[in-house]
């Protein structure tokens, strides 16, 4: 008797694991399996999920960012709902539709120095449309990006991608230079042979939760503008309020040359992307009547996404998120630095609003310098997920190992959380750090376990 998408899913519930195996990338399942994720969730609301037997799940990764006002916000929900309701004429190509303008107009309004947007589908497509953007506007063909970047796997974004396990075989990729993170005297370097067009650069990256310190972004502008290249900062993760400003370079006083946005600007529900840039850089790019087209996607400005922006950006004000994000942010930092002062394996605890990286280092103990080479000898950084598969497994709570080979977790939860969840997370993350700690904790069988497992494989 028809479609009816909700009959569907509750009479295929248990399936996934099998359809994915056969169907999809089969590498999920098992890795998933191996680690103890292998769990199906069948509601969710803000910074929680259940699975079917009714146990609530917090979330501290939301969706690598994507959750940023939380899941399911009604403000959006309903939105949408509306939207479809209203029966819009979407994506007739060859009109000018009032929603993108409506995104553009508040975006710009909230992006200090940002004049013009390029709507699109994804973080990847917003760092494509920079780099094109960047090479055409300067006349120059080198991109300058940093070690352990990423910012999305399409050809483009591989080619700035600073890390060698997603890049290795896909070659050719752009001829770009990697840099150390955050080296003003390397991004000379590159500069001084005249060819680069931008520097492109998380201000925060997602890997490792390097942060770039205070005043950085705005002497590379400064040294990209005297050698003619821009400033391109990638702010797909760290984007609509995720360091308790809108955008992370506002904490720098500084207007890079365009910036991306992704994840968080869909309010979790449909995916978007966007390329914000300086007025100069759109004037070159689509200089001409011939040019109109000489970049774009046929589902840039569509009416969900762009209804899902309007109301993501509202619920960012209305619930006052940037402070919030901060404020929570202080919370989690303080309490982790407590932790850290009684856990020597805490190496670091370092972060800005709600973008938290704890990072892990060799302990001082006889008996913790050699398990921790076991472990690394294994697989360097495996100990930051001994830590994530107990906050799951016993503690019910989502983390993220920050990066492959690295010890370092990453805290992403959605700007919403209350210090009911802060207090939740650290109460778990201290009962997990003291586990780890004993000879025969949990958190060392796991990783007997997961050596003998990649020893085996
Ligand atoms: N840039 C950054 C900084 C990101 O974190 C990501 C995704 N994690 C991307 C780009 C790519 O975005 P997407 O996965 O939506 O293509």
């Amino acid at each position: 008797m028809g479609f009816d998408i909700r009959a569907l899913i509750d009479e295929r519930r248990g399936q996934a694991a099998a359809l994915h195996e056969q169907y999809l990338n089969p590498q999920v399942p098992r890795v998933l399996h191996a680690i103890g994720f292998d769990r199906e969730f069948v509601r969710a609301e803000g910074a929680y999920y259940w699975d079917p037997q009714g146990d609530r799940y917090l979330d501290f990764l939301a969706g690598f960012g994507v959750y940023g006002i939380g899941r399911n916000h009604p403000v959006v929900r309903k939105a949408l709902h509306d939207v479809l309701d209203a029966e819009l004429a979407d994506m007739v190509q060859f009109d000018l539709p009032l929603l993108p303008g409506l995104v553009a107009e508040q975006l710009l309004a909230r992006a200090p120095g940002m004049e013009r947007v390029y709507f699109c589908n994804s973080g990847s497509e917003a760092v494509e449309a920079a780099l094109k953007f960047a090479r055409y506007a300067t006349g120059k063909r080198r991109i300058v990006f940093c070690n352990h970047a990423y910012h999305g796997l399409t050809a483009g974004a591989l080619s700035v991608n600073g890390a060698k396990e997603f890049r290795t075989g896909f070659d050719p990729l752009f001829p770009d230079t990697a840099v150390p993170f955050a080296d003003l005297a390397a991004l000379e370097r590159e500069l001084r042979r005249g060819d680069v067009a931008a520097y492109l650069i998380e201000p925060i990256q997602g890997k490792g939760v390097n942060i770039a310190p205070p005043g950085y972004l705005r002497a590379a502008k400064e040294l990209l503008h005297k050698h003619g290249a821009l400033l391109i900062c990638d702010e797909v993760q760290t984007g609509i309020g995720r360091t308790g400003r809108l955008f992370a370079y506002e904490h720098d006083d500084v207007e890079p040359d365009i910036v991306t946005v992704a994840k968080a600007l869909s309010g979790g529900y449909v995916p978007i992307g966007a390329t914000m840039a300086k007025r100069s850089v759109f004037d070159k790019v689509f200089s001409s009547m011939d040019r109109v087209f000489v970049h774009a996607s046929t589902f840039m400005g569509n009416q969900l996404a762009m209804t899902a922006a309007l109301a993501t950006l509202s619920v960012v004000d209305d619930e006052g998120l940037l402070d919030n994000a901060a404020r929570r942010g202080e919370e989690l930092m303080t309490g982790l630095r407590a932790i850290a002062d009684d856990h020597p394996l805490i190496a670091d605890v370092r972060g800005t609003g709600l973008m938290i990286g704890i990072e892990f280092g060799r302990p001082d103990t006889l008996r913790g310098r050699a398990m921790w080479s076991t472990l690394n000898t294994a697989r360097k950084g495996l100990f930051a997920q001994l830590v994530v598969v107990p906050l799951f497994t016993r503690h019910r709570i989502l983390t993220q190992v920050a990066g492959d080979h690295m010890a370092v977790v990453k805290l992403l939860p959605p700007l919403t959380i209350g210090s009911a969840e802060v207090e939740e997370f650290l109460t778990a993350f201290a009962d997990v750090m003291s586990g780890a700690e004993r000879p025969n904790g949990l958190a060392w069988d796991f990783g007997r376990t997961l050596v003998k497992q990649a020893i085996t494989r």
